[in-house]
């Protein structure tokens, strides 16, 4: 258990989830295609990317849904205001952390196949 949430907390820190040490990315948006370290391949599988999105929506649409809620309940702020803040700050937070849930995905793919290119 202690293994699986240190990898996910380095992963989560855009670090390589096999040897902690490689860099994730090359640039903000664009991730390396092996460690820079330890030589592991990070998206071995076609579609790896699905899962990002999969896992930023699911992470940013609470907040997103609360905010909403919020403007609307509390500000009395028009259906069309609510909708983009709900918009808005949902594609803020997915942006600003899209490098940490794109990490993150890495090492949960990591944790479950090991990141081998054949299983
Ligand atoms: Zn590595």
């Amino acid at each position: 258990m202690l293994y699986w949430t240190r990898t996910l907390i380095v992963g989560f820190f855009c670090r390589c989830p096999k040897c902690s040490k490689g860099s994730v990315f090359e640039s903000f948006f664009v991730a390396r295609k092996v460690c820079p370290n330890c030589g592991i391949t990070f998206q071995p599988y076609f579609g790896d990317s699905a899962g990002v999105m999969g896992l930023g929506y699911l992470v940013f649409l609470p907040p997103g849904v609360l905010l909403a809620f919020l403007a609307g309940y509390y500000l009395k702020w028009s259906p069309v205001a609510v909708f983009f803040t709900f918009a808005v700050s949902s594609t803020v937070l997915l942006l600003a952390f899209y490098r940490n849930m794109k990490s993150t995905w890495i090492a949960i793919t990591y944790l479950m196949t090991g990141l081998r290119r054949y299983l």
